[in-house]
């Protein structure tokens, strides 16, 4: 439990310093180094401490698009501080971080684990007159909200943009319906069920989840059910609205998986940027053993089962299954080396099966409505629906719940979305689509995705705003295992920089496609294989941007040595540098 503790040093006093990592080390028996180790990983833990008031702007690309740099800016003028620096009176720090899931009503920051959303230069005018009042953040939102319990809170904090609810996830739901079927049979039949659903794993990959089950389900000994509600893939927010909606739902799904492989112990691994939502989630969990929906004897069936949240600490590489549970277990989110497979060697070495929170949604309808119900809907590779987290240059951002087998332009209709450069589905990791291929299908046999579509208008620099801004992401964050992964996305970034810069020529961008596909083959992880997507896919569906920003240099005149140094550099559109 170090990740907790390191969590409860930082709120308390403002850093993890190194005295603390002292006594944590010598209460624990534990030497510094593992300790300094995993401080060190994650962007909420840090050594030096932060302002009473910690703000953390998210600059991804969605935040940048709704002007994130002029809430930057009115913060830096209110405070006479720049990004990255703390009052000299050591009342706030700013700090910039990845998305924080607030992708359809940004601007917004979170301020001491509270998050303010759709901010002004107004509206930060007012936080920062609150914060030298010295009020609470949780004060300034009540000031606008409507209720004291953990469940008005999190409301008034955070709009829940639920734009179209479909049959599976998100329709009304009767807590336990899910649960007492699945009790009523073997759990071998509760596989069975799971399997006959089609129901494969909503984070992107899409595993069958009852294979996972099965082979979990196989094993012996302590077992453990892990669900990922780690959602860091930029432009992503469904889980947020799922764990404030259907928190119970997806608690259900846990315990429904823990009575199929045999597990007793379910931990929800949260991102730190929801900590918002503890209160609600503990709540929740309180509520459902008082039903006796989890704990001892579960609906007198003799079935033992109970859950814990664990909090991540920033660090995106965490969504990876095996990093996931890395972290989980105290240390550096680092992804592990497969085999064994976390369903043979999971959480503690022990067999376990990780499902994100979409997936366990979908498990306690598909057991109360029944496996056959759920196949009938989608496609004929991808059963059921899929919960989409929209964003971007459209009239109606939010959370749609949709068949697979949807076209993106189909999509964009729905959002209202005109004047449409590009999408990127699936985030950074994904792909970025031209217009001619709105025709394709949101589906795991075309467009995989874990749900994650921004849209793009044709008013943005895709190159500087979109590529560049995910090129920055990756090269933060790899967890740096593979040396690939950490020197090439270092180098991409540059290159493409450069050629933003209008200081590319023909054979930067033919090298990023060479090192793209380097990078694809000699990574460990997902976030590796993948990291190159930004720049990979633009080059092939938005060559003429590309080809409208690099030089096209004659290589052979540079190396024509009648030509005088300014000559040669005026070729690939340099100044020449003289030392004195
Ligand atoms: Fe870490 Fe990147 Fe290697 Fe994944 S691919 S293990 S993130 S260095």
């Amino acid at each position: 439990r170090l990740m907790d503790i390191l969590s409860g040093v930082q709120s308390e006093f403002g850093c993890v310093s190194c005295e603390a990592v002292s006594v944590i080390a010598e209460k624990l028996q534990i030497s510094e180094v593992d300790v300094k180790q995993t401080r060190s990983f994650y962007h909420f833990f840090t050594c030096e401490p932060v302002g009473k008031y910690a703000i953390y702007l998210n600059n991804a690309v969605v935040a940048c698009m709704m002007g994130m740099g002029e809430i930057a800016d009115e913060f830096e003028k209110q405070l006479g501080i720049k990004m990255g620096q703390r009052t000299a009176d050591n009342m706030a720090s700013l700090h910039f971080t990845a998305c924080i899931g607030m992708s359809d009503q940004e601007p917004a920051a979170i301020i001491n684990d509270v998050v303010f959303t759709s901010l002004t230069r107004d509206k930060v005018k007012a936080i920062v007159a609150d914060m030298k009042a010295g009020k609470s953040v949780k004060d300034m939102v009540k000031e606008t909200g409507d209720g004291n319990n953990a469940n008005s809170l999190v409301h008034a904090m955070v709009k829940n943009n639920i734009k179209k609810v479909g049959p599976v996830v998100l329709d009304a739901y009767e807590s336990g319906a899910g649960l007492s079927k699945a009790l009523e049979v073997n759990s071998q039949a509760v596989i069975g069920e799971v399997q006959a659903s089609g129901l494969r794993g909503r984070g992107g990959a899409g595993f069958p989840t009852g294979m996972k089950w099965m082979f979990c389900a196989k094993e012996s000994g302590d077992k453990y059910v892990l669900c990922n509600a780690d959602e860091g893939e930029p432009g992503t927010f469904k889980d947020r609205v799922l764990l404030t909606e259907r928190a119970a739902m997806v608690f259900e799904g846990m315990a429904i998986g823990g009575y199929a492989i045999g597990a007793k112990e379910g931990i929800l691994y949260l991102r730190r940027e929801y900590k918002y939502l503890q209160a609600l989630l503990e709540d929740t969990l309180k509520n459902m053993r008082e039903k006796n929906l989890l704990g001892k004897n579960i609906m007198g069936k003799g079935f033992d089962f109970d859950i814990r949240v664990q909090f991540g600490a920033g660090a995106y590489v965490c969504g990876e299954e095996s990093a996931l549970i890395e972290s989980a277990e105290g240390k550096r989110g680092e992804p592990r080396n497969r085999p064994p497979f976390p369903a043979q060697k999971g959480y503690k070495n022990k067999p376990s099966v990780v499902n994100n929170v979409e997936t366990f949604c979908a498990v306690s309808r598909i057991l109360h409505k029944g496996g056959a119900w759920h196949k009938g809907l989608g496609t004929d590779e991808s059963a059921g629906v899929k919960v989409l987290s929209i964003s971007g240059d459209c009239k109606n951002p939010g959370v749609y719940e949709i068949e697979w087998g949807m076209t993106i332009q189909e999509m964009l209709d729905m959002v209202g979305a005109t004047d449409v450069q590009a999408v990127q589905v699936a985030g950074p990791s994904g792909v970025c689509l031209n217009p001619e291929q709105f025709g394709r299908k949101i589906a795991l046999e075309d467009l995989a995705t874990g749900g994650s579509m921004t849209v793009i208008g044709k008013n943005r620099d895709l190159l500087k705003d979109v590529v560049l801004n995910f090129m920055e992401f990756f090269a933060d964050e790899s967890c740096g295992s593979c040396v690939t992964c950490r020197s090439f996305n270092m180098i991409l970034r540059n290159a493409i920089k450069k050629v933003v810069e209008g200081n590319g020529i023909r054979k930067d961008v033919e090298d990023m496609a060479a090192w793209s596909e380097i990078i694809r083959k000699t990574t460990r992880c997902g976030l590796g294989q993948t990291s190159a997507n930004p720049i990979a896919t633009t080059i092939k569906n938005f060559k003429h941007l590309y080809d409208a920003r690099v030089k096209d240099v004659d290589y052979a005149s540079l190396f024509d040595m009648s030509k005088s140094v300014a000559e040669s550099c005026e070729v690939v559109g340099r100044k020449p540098v003289v030392h004195e």
